[in-house]
């Protein structure tokens, strides 16, 4: 089943859409991301998530 997920590192999952609750999260106030694992490991969705920083950083850093 569908659900959302936070990459931001403070483990939020929910089951509708919605912005990640945790104030010490650095992705707190933003979109969830949805994710359709069936072995509550999230791997794409943070792989992706993971991916992007990455690339982020890169543009950041020239
Ligand atoms: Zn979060
Ligand atoms: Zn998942």
């Amino acid at each position: 089943m569908e659900h959302f997920i936070c990459t931001g590192g403070c483990g939020g999952v929910s089951g509708t859409p919605g912005v990640c609750q945790a104030e010490s999260c650095p992705l707190h106030g933003l979109d969830l991301k949805p994710c359709g694992c069936t072995d509550g490991e999230h791997a794409d969705v943070k792989a992706a998530a993971e991916l992007e920083e990455r690339r982020k950083e890169e543009e950041d850093s020239d």
